[in-house]
């Protein structure tokens, strides 16, 4: 009787040995580690680069919205949401920064600087905004909200900030007011003078800080009256005179 032996093929096959495996695993978690914090580097900078454009569009926005609007008086809309409704920014995912992880959910600031100036938050019942209000990442300067932190009365200097004489003033009112006659009334020894329109934010960005705490002068990302960018801190009235030609 014959027996039959299964033949394999020359060599017995041969697998790595673990000291081979180890290796290999440990250039690869070497390779991840330079090069996933490039990554994520990259993908930050690509979503700055999209909240721009989107602080971009907004100024567009604003332009258009007051051509069509009130032109003759430079008049700004009361909320950014309005640019849903009236369709110079038909998409409410615009009103979002990519980098805010709460999808507009705490407003134009992040929590740890929540506390600043609420009345310019918007979404959906914040501030009694109608539920189809678009949620918000930004904060939007020439806001119609009534204006907190002005303590100047509606007439500084025989000059009428109440534009539209409601007997208060609004954000955007005390705004109008400090781009043309300065802040000294405000810290008191500010800036005396007219701004630049090119360093005077008209909506800004809070969300790009990689310190939570807003401590770096540069961190915040502000679109000017005339379209220009530049980021700033906190108080962009430090950067912007900085830039201003004396
Ligand atoms: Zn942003």
């Amino acid at each position: 009787m014959r027996t039959m032996t299964l033949k394999t093929s020359g060599k017995p096959a041969r697998g790595f040995t673990l000291i081979e495996l180890l290796v290999v695993i440990a250039i690869i978690a070497v390779l991840a580690g330079l090069i996933l914090p490039v990554l994520a580097e990259s993908r930050r900078r690509a979503n700055i680069v999209k909240c721009q454009t989107q602080l971009s569009q907004f100024h567009k926005g604003i332009v258009i919205w007051n051509d069509t609007h009130d032109r003759f008086s430079e008049r700004y809309p009361d909320r950014l949401g309005t640019m849903m409704y009236d369709r110079e920014i038909p998409d409410a995912r615009a009103f979002l920064c990519p980098l805010d992880p709460t999808l507009g959910h705490e407003g134009g600031k992040p929590k740890s600087c929540a506390s600043q100036y609420p009345e310019t938050d918007e979404g959906p019942s914040i501030n009694s905004l109608p539920s189809d209000h678009p949620y918000s990442s930004y904060l939007y300067e020439f806001n119609g909200a009534k204006c907190s932190w002005w303590s100047g009365g509606t007439t500084v200097s025989g000059v009428n900030v109440d534009r539209n004489g409601d007997g208060s003033v609004s954000w955007q009112e005390a705004k109008f007011y400090q781009q043309k006659y300065g802040d000294s009334f405000l810290y008191g020894t500010g800036y005396d003078g007219e701004y630049p329109r090119t360093w005077f934010p008209v909506v800004r960005c809070f969300w790009h800080a990689k310190n939570p705490d807003l401590t770096s002068e540069t961190e915040i990302m502000n679109v000017a009256m005339d379209g220009n960018f530049f980021p700033s801190g906190p108080k962009w009235e430090l950067e912007a005179l900085k830039n201003i030609p004396k």
